[in-house]
């Protein structure tokens, strides 16, 4: 059996979420027998691509190419079924990430293959069925999907699998398929980004906060925390409805579904919209002056407390540390 790896870059570099996929790809190929390639799409100079050989791949497809140094959808979608068929990949894996859900789906079309998109564990395979599984009803229940195509698409949720390293020594090929014009209809130019923040959807902190914080101007406590912690930030729907922050800090389930290995949640009383996009974080920590709040049902560690005599607190602890 042989596996495919899509390795996205963002400016040059691999974020820890290609490092899952690219070990999780790498666990399947080595139970199947099979080998692992990886492909990179846009400018990853030599040294970033070889260091991929670290979690398995062996072999890694490089398509550099100006036109493709930013993310275009179409475009990546059939260079990625071309290398497919080239290695005549029975299994091609890539990361669940904002672009992953996009281009997944375009894959699967474009090879006639099944999808299991968000899988959270390595396929089951011993009893001769190929079955992934996967969170499904917003986190309250497990899916488990039977892959029948003789191709198998799985895009693997960030932080369902660690990171594994393996040691193998990767050759780089270069790979020149031919981009049709209408896959480049539309061309992302240049990304310019807002700040050099963490970025929400592949954070392993976050520091969240709700309408308990009472306005926006009380947001610099939330940010020094989250900074002091090399954390993301988010919120709560009603505080992103009143512009109090951004729509892209939005959590839930009509906003992002994250799973960070710690989520702390400030003034937010855990309601199950709420809970849908979080409650697979790693672990939960809730600060809520009521101690009724719903929230500390699914809480790891709470504090029964007013967010504005705790969280100075907590930023003057690390501080001191
Ligand atoms: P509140 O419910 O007002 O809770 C504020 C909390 O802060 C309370 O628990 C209170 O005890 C606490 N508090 C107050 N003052 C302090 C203080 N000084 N110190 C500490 N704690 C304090 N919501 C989402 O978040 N994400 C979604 O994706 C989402 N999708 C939705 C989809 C639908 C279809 C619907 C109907 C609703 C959705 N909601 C969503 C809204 C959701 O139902 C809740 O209304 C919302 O999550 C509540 O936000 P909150 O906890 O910030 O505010």
């Amino acid at each position: 059996m042989s596996v495919l790896v899509y390795v996205e870059q963002v400016d040059g570099k691999f974020k820890k979420s290609v490092f899952e996929a690219v070990s999780y790809a790498k666990a399947i190929a080595d139970k199947q027998g099979g080998g692992l390639t990886a492909i990179s799409i846009g400018n990853v100079d030599e040294n970033e691509l070889k260091a991929l050989g670290k979690y398995g791949a062996s072999k890694i497809l490089n398509v550099s190419n100006d036109q493709l140094k930013n993310f275009i959808n179409q475009a990546y979608a059939s260079i990625i079924a071309e290398a497919a068929k080239n290695e005549n990949a029975d299994v091609v894996v890539l990361s669940n990430s904002f672009s992953g859900k996009g281009l997944a789906p375009r894959i699967a079309v474009k090879l006639k293959a099944g999808l299991v998109d968000g899988a959270i564990e390595l396929p089951q395979t011993d009893s001769g069925k190929f079955l992934v599984k996967k969170n499904a009803f917003s986190g309250k229940a497990f899916a488990v999907t039977e892959l029948t195509s003789s191709v198998k698409i799985i895009a693997l949720n960030p932080n369902a699998f660690g990171v594994k390293e393996s040691g193998v020594d990767a050759t780089i090929e270069a790979f020149s398929p031919e981009i049709k014009a209408t896959d480049l209809t539309a061309i992302v130019k240049e990304i310019v980004r807002a700040t050099n923040k963490v970025s929400l959807p592949d954070a392993e902190l976050v520091v969240s906060a709700g309408r308990g914080l009472k306005g926006p101007e009380n947001w610099g406590m939330i940010e020094e925390l989250a900074d002091l912690l090399g954390a993301a930030t988010a919120c709560s729907k009603p505080v992103s409805d009143a512009d109090w922050r951004p729509h892209s800090e939005h959590v839930g389930q009509t906003g992002i579904a994250i799973s960070p290995n710690l989520y702390i949640a400030i003034g937010i009383s855990g309601a199950i919209q709420h809970l849908a996009g979080v409650s697979s974080s790693k672990v939960i920590v809730v600060i809520n002056k009521d101690p009724e709040a719903p929230f500390f049902k699914v809480a790891d560690y709470g504090i029964v407390g007013d967010a504005f005599e705790v969280v100075p607190k907590l930023i003057e602890a690390l501080k001191a540390h």
